[in-house]
């Protein structure tokens, strides 16, 4: 029998209207994007973060600055972007050209505008399961998850790469739903002894089709992750046949992908109302 398709693109668009839903009750949310230098796809990137951003009703602000712009010239620019009142969340489009530092300049941002989900502070709040800003893509798993009702309390999931954007932060938020989770990376002996034993998998990878059909437990909910660009087209790091054996599994493209943006963008309203909560938890701040 074949899988259930997860249709990321339809709960996306409803995540986006819930945004705008709560974009209008607040009085105003603006973001800020800053993209370093002209590699192309980021700028492709920046340009769908700012329409879907203006779409749900938030002001965005497009900063593009060119490649030789210094480090110290970005950092000035964070910090003008952290102390205007304006500005509920910021986004620094990776990569940075080399010269930059990527750690310093993630470090520089406000976590309480981190909208990524990637400054130190809310890894480690993440880490210790406490509410806050969380990468998107994983945030958006956990809500497909969530919306087709698969239980994780005591399930099993395998979830197949550690980046700090995709992997670690998926693993934290199943493991705080209480599913018992194992990690596999590029080292992991005998990949398919752990992907048959997951009740939930995650791919993270980037290369296509490398989780084939035989290495999916029968019944499993497959999610994935992965995104590759060829001359052939887009891929996921799944075998679509894995479908015979899943019980629901994502789409490439059409599942996991819009999922993402959408969850950037609720993301920058939960920065706007912890925002707003800290100024009426104390009118002088
Ligand atoms: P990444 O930083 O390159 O991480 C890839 C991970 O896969 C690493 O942890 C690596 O292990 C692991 N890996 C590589 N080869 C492996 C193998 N043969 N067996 C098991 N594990 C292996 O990539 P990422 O940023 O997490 O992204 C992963 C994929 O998701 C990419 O295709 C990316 O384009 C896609 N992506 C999609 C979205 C979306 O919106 N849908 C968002 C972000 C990323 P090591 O740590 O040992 O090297």
């Amino acid at each position: 029998m074949a899988a259930v398709l997860i249709d990321g693109k339809a709960l996306a668009a409803r995540v986006r209207e819930e945004v705008a839903a709560s974009v209008a009750q607040l009085d105003h949310v603006g973001v800020a994007t800053v993209l370093v230098g002209d590699d192309p796809a980021s700028h492709i990137y920046i340009n769908l973060k700012q329409k879907a951003a203006e779409a749900a009703g938030i002001e965005a602000r497009d900063h593009r600055i060119p490649a030789g712009t210094s480090e110290d010239d970005v950092l000035a620019l964070i910090a003008e972007l952290n102390a205007d009142d304006a500005v509920d969340g910021l986004l620094v489009q990776l990569p940075l050209p080399g010269h930059i530092d990527e750690a310093t300049v993630i470090e520089a941002i406000d976590p309480a505008k981190d909208i990524d989900g990637i400054h130190p502070t809310n890894a480690g709040r993440l880490y210790l399961g406490r509410p806050t800003l969380v990468p998107g893509t994983p945030l958006g798993v956990m809500r497909m998850l969530e919306e087709y009702e698969i239980e994780l309390q005591g399930a099993h999931a395998v979830v197949i790469g550690r980046s700090s954007i995709v992997g670690k932060p998926m693993a934290q938020l199943l493991l705080a739903a209480n599913a018992t989770v194992t990690m596999c990376h590029s080292r992991t002996r005998d990949l398919a002894h752990h992907t048959l034993d997951a009740d939930i998998l995650v791919a993270a990878i980037g290369k296509p089709h490398m989780v084939t059909a035989d290495m999916v437990k029968v019944g499993a909910t497959v999610i994935d992750v992965g995104l590759t660009r060829t001359d052939e087209g887009l891929f996921g790091d799944v075998d679509p046949a894995a479908a015979e054996r899943a019980a629901f599994i994502t789409p490439v493209p059409g599942g996991v992908g819009p999922m993402t943006i959408a969850m950037v963008l609720q993301n920058t309203v939960t920065a706007a109302r912890a925002r707003r909560a800290k100024d009426l938890a104390n009118p002088a701040h």
